[in-house]
């Protein structure tokens, strides 16, 4: 059988008439030689309408029309597409979640993605129909709509590709490839030819929102070859390798931040069993993604205990520390909203030493304090002041010479 492709056509490719036009021209290209599957996400910024139209009624939606709401921009698309390829001649046909049962979890905003019908997928390409499939939807075991978090299209993407055996997922976006770093701050980062999935697994957890966290660990898990490249222009944009080492192996590969974190510290914890549980346990039952965590050295028996989260979840994580403060007895909360976690990311690292200390001379010589530490094999993560975020990836970008 003839090799299948997903294509993935992000916001801003699809963002309009005009640029619609231009991703049919690519995919009916694409589909001489290939069989084509396409996942497709909403035209830039409707997402960001429909979740402020929902917000005019309440600072806090229900959530299951919340997610029935956002979800829809992607029906658009989809559709708005199909149509085009009509208009050139081409057999295509819009789907939802619904119609190729994308089932999820009921997680609503971030439900993970538990089994998809390729049987459908499958049956209308061998009819010679070119399926558009909308990104970001999911639908429970109950039928109610679900949504996969934002930039969640590229999950829809990859967990297709995975499910019907696709040779490769291409992701097409607003850039040529990945970038050492996000090149909107950067302008002189350089685009990458290849990257470990490894790098990328850090790279997108820690902030890189070129591809969505959740569809590089799909990638992983099921190794499909995934490459990332513009519908703007041409070129063969960065193939994201299954190999353990990447070709270039550099000693980072890439600079991430995120500005959308809070910092929560609790001061004077009990330094006994279970403190650490009592907190993160509940959560982390409420799918709050919990990163940097450190606890420091006792004086007395008490001590801080810091941890950092999506600034999203701020005011859940509040709510659950006051529920359990009875029981993990501390004597102040502090909750700072003003910070970023910069991350330098590198197989490299493994190998070589000194990574960190040439990054905290270069961020001390000019100026920038770092909050928290946090390493792992190929990952520096640095919690700073938010204001100081894009000075400092500047200086950690020439200081291990990214550009070149
Ligand atoms: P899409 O709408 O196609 O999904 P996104 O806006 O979600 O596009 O992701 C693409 C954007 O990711 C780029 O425009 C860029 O600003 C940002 N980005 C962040 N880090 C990187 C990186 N390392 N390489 C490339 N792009 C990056
Ligand atoms: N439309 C959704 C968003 O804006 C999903 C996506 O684009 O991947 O987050
Ligand atoms: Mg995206």
């Amino acid at each position: 059988m003839t090799k299948i492709i997903v294509q993935k056509f992000g916001g801003t490719s699809v963002g309009s008439v005009e640029r619609i036009d231009a991703v049919a021209d690519i995919i009916a290209d694409a589909s001489k030689t290939a069989k084509i599957v396409v996942v497709v996400s909403a035209m830039a910024g409707e997402t960001n309408k429909l979740v402020n139209l929902a917000k005019n009624f309440s600072e806090n939606p229900d959530k299951r029309e919340f997610d029935a709401l956002v979800s829809t921009g992607e029906t658009v698309s989809s559709a708005l597409l199909s149509l085009a390829l009509h208009s050139k001649g081409i057999k295509a046909k819009s789907y939802s979640a619904s119609q190729i049962s994308m089932k999820t979890t009921d997680t609503y905003s971030k439900a993970k993605i538990l089994d998809v019908n390729s049987e459908k997928i499958l049956q209308v390409i061998k009819e010679e129909t070119i399926p558009i499939i909308t990104g970001f939807q999911g639908v429970t075991e109950d039928g109610d709509i679900t949504t996969l978090g934002r930039g969640g299209s590229d999950t829809t993407a990859v967990a297709i590709a995975a499910q019907i055996g696709a040779e490769r997922c291409d992701i097409y976006t607003d850039v040529d490839g990945i970038y050492t770093t996000d090149p909107k701050i950067v302008p002189n980062a350089k685009k990458l030819d290849s990257i470990t999935m490894e790098e990328m697994l850090e790279l997108a957890g820690q902030g890189a929102k070129v591809m969505q966290t959740r569809a590089v660990e799909f990638a992983n898990k099921y190794n499909v070859p995934v490459r990332v490249l513009s519908s703007f222009n041409e070129g063969s944009g960065t193939l994201i390798t299954l190999e353990e080492e990447s070709m270039e192996n550099a000693l980072i590969s890439g600079i991430a931040f995120q500005k959308d974190q809070v910092k929560f510290t609790l001061h004077g914890v009990g330094d006994i069993p279970g403190t650490a549980f009592k907190i993160l346990g509940p959560i982390s039952d409420a799918e709050v993604e919990v990163d940097v965590i450190v606890q420091n050295v006792s004086v007395d028996g008490k001590t801080d205990f810091t941890f950092t989260v999506p600034y999203e979840d701020q005011e859940t994580v509040i709510k659950i520390i006051d529920s359990i403060k009875d029981e993990v007895k501390f004597k102040q909360m502090m909750v700072d909203s003003d910070i970023a976690k910069v991350s330098l990311v590198g197989v490299g690292m493994r190998s070589q030493a000194g990574v960190a200390s040439r990054a905290f001379k270069a961020l001390s010589e000019n100026e920038v304090n770092i909050q928290i530490i946090c390493t792992s094999e190929i990952k520096l993560t640095m919690v700073i002041d938010k204001n100081l975020t894009d000075k400092a990836v500047k200086i950690l970008h020439e200081e291990f010479d990214l550009e070149n």
